[in-house]
């Protein structure tokens, strides 16, 4: 019998003993093509050497050392990294272990800048409604799905949520790509308006949604808009990356095919490739000086954060992503993903929208497709499809439609950059024959 507290408690999962370039093998020998990389975590695939090695190699020089009293090699070189290709004035970098920690950090940056600064009154966060920030209790009063949030009520911080970019449900017809933009970004203004800019710290959206939506972009122009908006009413922006940063979109950051950059930026999953468990935290100039002139102090803290072996495992995949070419690699074939699903589906009456950017991809399930009308809850399709794939060997992320009508049942997929053209052909027909299955 297991020990283990699984996380559906009516389910024993298979116990994964190897995994290689794109399978993972379970104690039974059977494989499985990892369609989703986890959750958008093994961005270089399963069994990378170089990572391996580079872990290996920090565990024999120094394991661990408290940074209340040290900094490491790895961690300082990790930092220079991140902050050489970042986006905007971002010039520092806290170390985390994940991506819940990154948004709690970034939170807790954003109300003590303003405490230092003399502003108080600016407590209010804004997020949208389509948004998914981590699990622990700040993170999670931060994302507006109603069904993650629906058990933990009175213990979440009092927020906003506006609606979000979603442009097949919730541009008009007739409505230009560019009109919705500005009308979808314009409601962070009205909600300003509505609560007292003077009494919100910031805004914190992930530039294209994963975990609530399955790979929704924003229409060109949308971010541009708010990043006028936060200026202009001085809240800071927070951009979450936790999952379709580091090169998942194409892009080592998502937001720079934007054209914006965010005061605080929260990366996690693919910095660690699934190596090493590690998160990161980047703030502006700014932000950091107000602290560095003030208190001195950021009053924030965990027994891991810079862990020197995480980090080691950061420092050799953001190596690897830039040596390699594995950004644009994740453009290129997210292209012919996305061109093979079309043909695939193209036509398929359940099939509403094949969404996303570079290798993170999203499939919306409707109940027909010309009036984009969800399917019945009941039917539990995104659960069935899931199985079903596990069943015939794959690992994809389908999500039901949120009890709010924010997003439809969908598939999430983000395989690792190294996928093959043959591997992109074995998913889609797995795929197809796991949709007829949910469907039926
Ligand atoms: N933000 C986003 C956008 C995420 O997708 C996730 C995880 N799915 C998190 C935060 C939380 O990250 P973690 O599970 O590593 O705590």
């Amino acid at each position: 019998m297991s020990h283990i507290f699984p996380r559906h408690t009516k389910q024993n999962p298979p116990v994964a003993v190897r995994g290689d370039g794109c399978y993972l093998y379970d104690s039974n020998g059977k494989q499985y093509l990892d369609a989703s990389g986890g959750a958008a975590v093994s961005c270089l695939g399963h069994n990378d050497r170089t990572v391996i090695e580079a872990v290996k190699a920090q565990l024999d020089s120094l394991a661990y050392a408290h940074t209340g009293f040290l900094t490491s090699e790895p961690a300082e070189t990790l930092a220079d990294l991140l902050i050489e290709h970042a986006p905007g004035d971002l010039d520092r970098v806290y170390l985390v272990s994940g991506g819940s920690e990154a948004v709690e950090a970034a939170l807790k940056l954003a109300r003590q800048y303003f405490v230092e600064k003399g502003e108080p009154q600016r407590g209010r966060l804004i997020a949208r409604k389509q948004s998914y920030h981590g699990n622990t209790m700040g993170a999670l009063s931060a994302g507006g799905n109603a069904w993650r949030r629906a058990q933990f009520g009175p213990l979440l911080i009092d927020m906003s949520h506006i609606d979000p970019c979603y442009a097949y449900r919730l541009q008009q017809e007739g409505e230009s790509e560019e009109a919705y933009g500005i009308r979808a970004a314009n409601l962070l203004e009205e909600e300003l308006l509505r609560v007292g800019p003077e009494t919100v710290m910031a805004f914190i959206a992930e530039p294209v949604v994963g975990a609530t939506a399955g790979a929704v972009p924003a229409v060109k122009g949308y971010f541009k808009r708010i990043r006028e908006i936060c200026d202009q009413y001085g809240i800071l922006l927070i951009l979450d990356e936790v999952m379709c940063g580091m090169g998942r979109t194409g892009s080592l950051f998502a937001c720079e095919q934007d054209g914006v950059a965010p005061d605080i930026l929260c990366i996690a999953k693919g910095l660690g490739a699934g190596y090493q468990p590690i998160g990161a935290m980047l703030c502006s100039k700014q932000i950091y000086q107000a602290i560095a002139d003030g208190s001195g102090f950021f009053q924030h803290g965990h027994t891991y954060i810079g862990h020197p072996c995480a980090a080691a495992a950061g420092v050799a995949v953001v190596k690897s992503l830039l040596g390699r070419d594995l950004v644009s690699a994740a453009d290129r074939q997210g292209h012919k993903l996305r061109t093979a699903l079309a043909a695939e589906f193209g036509t398929h009456l359940n099939i509403g929208d094949i969404r996303g950017r570079g290798l993170f991809v999203g499939v919306e399930l409707v109940a027909d497709r010309m009036t984009k009308a969800p399917l019945d809850p009941d039917r539990k399709t995104a659960a069935r499809i899931k199985a079903a794939a596990f069943e015939a060997g794959m690992i994809c992320y389908p999500m039901s439609g949120t009890i709010d009508g924010q997003s439809g049942d969908h598939v999430l997929l983000a395989p690792p950059f190294i996928i093959t053209d043959p591997q992109i052909d074995e998913l889609v027909g797995k795929l197809s024959k796991a949709v007829d299955a949910g469907l039926a």
